[in-house]
């Protein structure tokens, strides 16, 4: 899932995401809460709306934004107070208010509010941390049932599928006939949709830091909660790939295997790929836009550095092997060019470079997944690494 922060993803218009096979995107409710403002995002029909995207969308609970971004928060069983980084107002995160915001801004799934807690970290202070995630959720999903239908969709259009590739029954799961198409095409499994109005949905969150046993314990109490999907957080915060990937694995022995699983803010593309093959069915991550705009690009043969002085002749494109609207018109030398001029174009043409070779991965995988073998794909992406 490409990541909007702010109800954009940065440098590149709706149209040209759609192209790209985007089937759904996040907006970050921290950023959004501080500016435009939830209300404001209501009062234009909802997020969907207002940035004009009629695809699915994803918002998380802006606790993870408040923990990284802003100043002198304070936290407490109730939430987090905080200072915003814009200006300097203080506000007040709750489990309430975070689902509050989410269903103002009115995206198709929404997050618990969770503690993502931070690394390295003492296994009691870990506990502690987990327990009022486990606490917090309860109180989010009270909450969301009360206020679920509160969504600003109103008469949003709601049409048929756009993409041929979702018509396809498979392993993406979700059955998709008469009156579930048209909730599909919204990215709603039909479940969610009631009296005519889809309804979000809520994923609970798994916390428990670098503790097997504390993840396990997360996992097993977040499910008994009984949410339509899982995240697990708290990862990429420092630790190695060998520890994600245990904490991802012993998630997944827990969170059941026919709701959506859903690890936040990963990763390199060798790392969705395998753990898409540990059984993970969702992931974001800022790596492939934010690269893109320091010059990072992502390719078949490795990642390359385009304000490198080797590009400055290079008549190739970014990517041989890849098909996207760069690639097939642009050679390195002129994207070269671009970015060390610091051109606004360097940054758009390199984040769409970038978002078609993560979505081509993950078509890749989906197709593999299909054919039930997935070891062709993981031969090719290991070699990335
Ligand atoms: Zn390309």
């Amino acid at each position: 899932m490409p990541v909007g922060t702010a109800g954009t993803v940065k440098a590149v218009p709706q149209d040209v995401l759609e192209d790209l096979g985007a089937q759904i995107i996040l907006g970050n409710t921290y950023h959004l809460y501080l500016r435009p403002g939830h209300e404001l995002v209501r009062k234009m029909g909802g997020l969907h709306r207002f940035m004009s995207w009629n695809r699915a969308l994803l918002t998380d609970s802006g606790g993870f934004q408040v923990f990284s971004l802003s100043e002198l928060r304070k936290v407490s069983e109730e939430g987090v107070s905080f200072r915003s980084h814009i200006d300097g107002t203080s506000h007040l995160f709750t489990p309430e208010r975070s689902m509050e915001i989410q269903i103002a801004l009115g995206a198709d799934i929404i997050m618990a509010f969770d503690e993502c807690t931070e690394h390295p970290a003492e296994r009691d202070r870990v506990r502690r941390s987990m327990e009022m995630t486990l606490r917090w959720a309860k109180r989010s999903k009270d909450y969301f049932e009360a206020h679920k239908h509160e969504v600003p969709w109103g008469d949003r259009e709601i049409g048929r599928p756009e993409n041929q590739e979702l018509n396809h029954k498979g392993h993406e799961g979700t059955q998709r006939e008469s009156d579930s198409g048209k909730a599909y095409a919204a990215g709603i499994p039909s479940e969610f949709v009631q009296s005519g109005i889809p309804t979000p949905a809520l994923f609970g969150i798994v916390q428990g830091g670098m503790y097997a046993d504390l993840r396990r314990e997360s996992a097993e109490r977040t499910v008994e909660m009984d949410f339509p999907g899982y995240a697990i957080g708290g990862l990429s915060v420092g630790e190695s790939r060998e520890k994600t990937m245990e904490m991802i694995a012993t998630a997944l022995e827990i969170l059941p295997k026919d709701k959506p699983r859903y690890v936040m803010g990963v990763g390199y593309p060798e790392e969705i790929v395998k753990y898409a093959a540990m059984g993970v069915d969702m992931m974001d991550c800022v790596l492939p836009t934010r690269a893109a705009r320091h010059g990072l690009l992502f390719t078949s043969e490795g990642r390359l550095n385009i304000k490198n002085a080797r590009f400055a002749q290079d008549q190739g494109p970014t990517d041989p092997l890849c098909g996207c609207r760069v690639c097939q018109r642009y050679t390195r030398a002129y994207l070269r060019h671009l970015f060390v001029s610091a051109e606004p174009l360097a940054a758009v043409l390199n984040t769409i470079h970038n978002l078609a070779f993560y979505l081509d991965t993950m078509k890749a995988v989906r197709h593999a997944i299909t054919l039930g073998d997935l070891s062709g794909v993981l031969s090719r992406s290991v070699s990335l690494v």
